[in-house]
């Protein structure tokens, strides 16, 4: 990686190729603590995502890239710092009220209820959205997405395989909504052809104006990273080749 930015000592660290400047900043991570009981998982992140990007927080085991998503999406209480999302304080915000405000979380381990079908998974993503016509239009929004899905839509989703499951839970976070979308390690368990199919609908879906904040273990130049994942990467430079990454 050659433009590393924002990097502690004690966290995940973020990859962003774009100049700085403070305009269009969606989300401002600024010096976030956050601690489980004795263990201190978080100790000073700082790092910022602007509107239409795509920026990846690299870390290894434990480094505390899940614990920062899931600070973002008030899962878990921030003992110091700041997070503000379009300029709104996150600290003071219940996590369902994260999520009407705009932001969507596919957690590791992809959360989706696997004694419910693809369509009933779907539509509990939809809970709190009050629009019919726009709830019919994330249908076929995701069904035309991951064409896998609508074939499979009366599957338990226990059945599907990895690769199907993390399209559904990247499905339900589109049911929800929203112009933030943080992904937890969306390439873990996959063979690499699924890994790129994955990243090539998040490129689809970052294209069509969400912004795209998403952990991995590895970055972009790493023999074992993720077939598809280029550093900080945008969509509108969709041409864009990070040497390693993409065969
Ligand atoms: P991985 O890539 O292995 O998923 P990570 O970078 O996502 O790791 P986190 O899951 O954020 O790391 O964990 C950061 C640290 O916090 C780790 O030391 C972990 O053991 C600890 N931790 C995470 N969740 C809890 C919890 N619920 N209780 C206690 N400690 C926790």
């Amino acid at each position: 990686m050659d433009d590393r930015r924002q990097t502690t000592d004690h966290g995940p660290q973020t990859t962003d190729h774009r100049p700085q400047t403070t305009d269009d900043v969606v989300l401002s991570v600024q010096d976030l603590h956050v601690s489980y009981g004795v263990i201190r998982a978080l100790k000073g992140i700082s790092f910022e995502v602007r509107r239409g990007e795509i920026v990846t927080l690299i870390g290894a085991n434990g480094a505390g890239k899940s614990t920062t998503l899931r600070a973002i999406s008030r899962l878990v209480p921030i003992q110091q710092g700041s997070i503000l999302f379009e300029g709104v304080d996150l600290r003071a915000i219940p996590p369902h009220e994260v999520t009407a405000m705009g932001i969507s979380h596919v957690p590791e381990g992809r959360g989706i209820f696997a004694n419910l079908t693809v369509q009933e998974n779907l539509k509990l993503a939809t809970w709190g959205r009050k629009d019919p016509k726009e709830i019919q239009q994330a249908y076929e929004r995701v069904f035309s997405l991951f064409p896998r899905l609508a074939e499979r839509r009366n599957q338990l989703a226990g059945t599907l395989s990895g690769g199907e499951q993390q399209m559904l839970a990247v499905g339900r976070a589109l049911m929800r909504g929203g112009r933030l979308m943080l992904l937890d390690e969306p390439s873990m368990g996959l063979a690499p052809v699924l890994v790129r199919e994955i990243f090539d609908v998040l490129r689809e879906i970052n294209a069509a104006g969400t912004t795209i904040l998403l952990v991995e273990q590895n970055a972009p130049g790493a023999e074992t990273c993720p077939p598809g994942l280029r550093s900080g990467d945008r969509h509108h430079r969709p041409g864009g080749h990070v040497p390693g990454t993409d065969g």
